[in-house]
């Protein structure tokens, strides 16, 4: 990552915080430390004031905090305590107004924090996670490279998939193949999940055989620099029959009418709509509980959402997921679940939107 990016980020993040009346933020949420510094470690503190940073971390990271972080920001290594230290730089920068990451700051914490300064501690909700929301094109380029592998892995891992393999079998042929061609991490579990499994949409992927006539959901993601794919598949095992068939395309139809019609600009509502009333229409609307996608980036679930109660504008160069389904209890379910980039003319696709009905026979 080039060191001017975390400058242009940490003084965007600056904007903001003047404007929030606050003379500093103290950030804890370790994806939002990797993105102002480049730290990728598990354990650090990050104090970005009118003109400072400072990264405070432990013996572990001695070498690794400095190599990472380079010219970003000043790094503190403390044998015993982190508090400590981080009351050290508390008290040299001495903010009258501190923010704190009220959504991921822990009450444990804040109390800590409270106890090491003089400061007024100000809960600020998503100062950073704002920033990511928009994505520079390396960040783009980075989800479509894990798209791409994600997909890839996959490819290699269908044709070997068929009655009489259980779910987690499946599972770990996917792992396998993730971690083979380079993901860095399954940045959730993967989820496969066959037959009536297939209607529980979060569905833990379990010791059951897939049977023939059977959906089988696929739910799995990858990870390249940092940066999450999230993909979902469905494919029928062996032939479908006229209302798998019929309830496929409907959810087919419903994701192609929001790759065609997200816009930047549009609210998250807006966005959740193009999918949600295609599916309504036909009067499966109850069947597709969850909402039609989420940010992803250095996280997997992150700003902005597509949901029915969302009503903040997409920003330009969002990366979202696109991922209508329908589930019926006892019968199973369809997911199909693609990740886009909001360019200026609409959604550009990062995963590769192949979603002809898939038999496998
Ligand atoms: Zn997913
Ligand atoms: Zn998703």
């Amino acid at each position: 990552m080039p060191a001017d990016r975390r400058g242009e980020r940490q003084a965007a993040l600056r904007a903001a915080l003047a404007e929030a009346g606050l003379d500093a933020l103290l950030v804890t949420h370790l994806p939002n430390i990797r993105y102002l510094t480049g730290f990728t470690g598990s354990a650090a503190l990050l104090l970005i004031g009118a003109e400072t940073a400072t990264l405070v971390t432990d013996f572990r990271y001695a070498v690794q905090a400095p190599r990472e972080v380079d010219s970003a920001a000043a790094v503190e290594i403390d044998q015993k305590s982190v508090w400590d230290r981080l009351g050290r730089v508390l008290a040299a920068a001495a903010p009258a107004a501190l923010g704190i990451e009220a959504q991921a700051l822990s009450v444990r914490d804040a109390e800590r924090v409270s106890g090491l300064t003089r400061a007024r501690l100000i809960p600020a909700v998503e100062l950073v996670e704002r920033l990511r929301a928009v994505k520079a094109p390396e960040e783009v380029a980075a989800v479509r490279s894990a798209a791409a592998l994600a997909q890839a892995a996959l490819e290699e891992v269908l044709p070997a998939v068929g009655p009489g393999l259980s779910e987690l079998e499946v599972a770990a042929a996917l792992e396998g193949a993730l971690r083979r061609r380079g993901s860095e991490w399954h940045p959730f579990p993967t989820i496969v999940a066959s037959g009536p499994r297939a209607a529980l949409p979060h569905a833990r992927t379990s010791a059951r055989e897939i049977a023939a006539g059977e959906w089988l959901l696929l739910d799995f993601g990858a990870q390249v620099d940092g940066y999450c794919a999230d993909l979902t598949r469905t494919v029928l095992v062996g032939r479908a029959d006229e209302r798998q068939r019929t309830v496929y395309e409907l959810v087919r139809d419903a994701q192609r009418r929001a790759l065609d019609h997200l816009r930047p600009g549009m609210t998250g509502r807006e966005g959740d709509a193009l999918a949600r009333d295609v599916i309504a229409a036909r009067g499966f609307g109850d069947a597709f509980g969850h909402s039609l996608g989420h940010g992803l980036g250095l996280e997997v679930h992150e700003a902005p959402r597509l949901a029915p109660t969302a009503e903040a504008a997409l920003p330009l160069n969002a990366v979202v997921t696109v991922e209508p389904g329908i589930y019926l209890p006892g019968w199973g379910g369809v997911r199909l679940e693609d990740d886009v980039h909001l360019g200026p003319d609409g959604a550009e696709l990062l995963s590769d939107g192949r979603t002809d009905l898939l038999e496998l026979t």
